[in-house]
């Protein structure tokens, strides 16, 4: 059984339908690129994911429980973080404190007092390779520091699945490099990703399967490598593409 497993996913808002059945499977240490031309649904299929929308049919098991309708809370606890593209950090406060927060009601790094938890953010990024000094004020990041953070706030609080929204749009070159490079390490250790992009070469190089959307129906998925960019632009947006050769 896959780790993610989203069967048959439908909504409509107002009566108009923007998901008609849709299927997502997401391995275990895979990352898995979500395809879709703008409006194809990947968000709301991802708001469904993470307990955002109601589906209004369709299935939702995670890591063997079914969550299907559950809450964002709930999401979050089963081990599903969404790393969105406007980032969810305080800026007035420090890398370590974003780390912590929210963590208030659950952990039980609530009573640590305030150096152990610097230490303890200080280790996460060691361990992730994430150069962040944890006192640093967020507002003084870089957009790809930022970024990373929420994937290290992820981590810490063990999510086993990170969506990855346009993750690269911010980024410079060598910030996508190293992003990329975090993201794979994570996926050898087992760590699960669903990658949303446009960018067809980043998909080629660092996704290893995708499912594909169109007008909010399942069109396709299989393994990156199994495919090409012109095959999968073609399914992206029908059968047009091959007559205009984009690829
Ligand atoms: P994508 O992320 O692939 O660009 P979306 O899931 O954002 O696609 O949008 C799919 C369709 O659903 C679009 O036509 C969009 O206008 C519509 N939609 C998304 N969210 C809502 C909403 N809350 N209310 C009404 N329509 C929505
Ligand atoms: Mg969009
Ligand atoms: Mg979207």
């Amino acid at each position: 059984m896959d780790l993610l497993e989203m069967s048959g996913i439908r909504k409509a808002f107002s009566g108009v339908t923007v998901l008609n059945g849709v299927d997502l499977h997401v391995a275990r240490g895979e990352i898995h690129a979500l395809l879709g031309e703008n409006g194809a649904g990947k968000s709301t299929l991802m708001n469904i994911l993470t307990g955002s929308y109601t589906a209004d049919a369709g299935t939702v098991t995670f890591d063997g429980a079914d969550i299907t309708g559950a809450s964002i809370k709930a999401v979050e606890k089963a081990g599903i973080a969404f790393v969105h593209q406007e980032l969810n950090l305080f800026n007035d406060l420090l890398a370590y404190e974003n780390i912590f927060l929210g963590q208030e009601e659950t952990g039980p790094v609530f009573s640590l007092k305030k150096r152990s938890m610097i230490e303890k953010a200080r280790e996460l990024f060691e361990r992730l390779g994430v150069d962040i000094d944890p006192t640093a004020l967020v507002a003084d990041l870089k957009q790809s520091q930022k970024q990373l953070l929420e994937i290290s706030r992820a981590l810490f609080f063990n999510a086993k699945l990170l969506i990855l929204d346009e993750p690269s749009t911010a980024l410079n070159t060598a910030e996508v490099e190293h992003l990329f490079q975090i993201v794979r390490s994570l996926r050898d250790q087992g760590t699960s990703f669903i990658f949303i992009s446009h960018k067809m070469p980043e998909i080629f190089e660092l996704c290893d399967t995708y499912t594909v959307l169109r007008n909010g129906t399942f069109v396709g998925e299989g393994k990156i490598a199994d495919t090409t960019p012109r095959e999968v632009t073609g399914m992206m947006v029908g059968a047009a593409i091959s007559e205009r050769g984009a690829w």
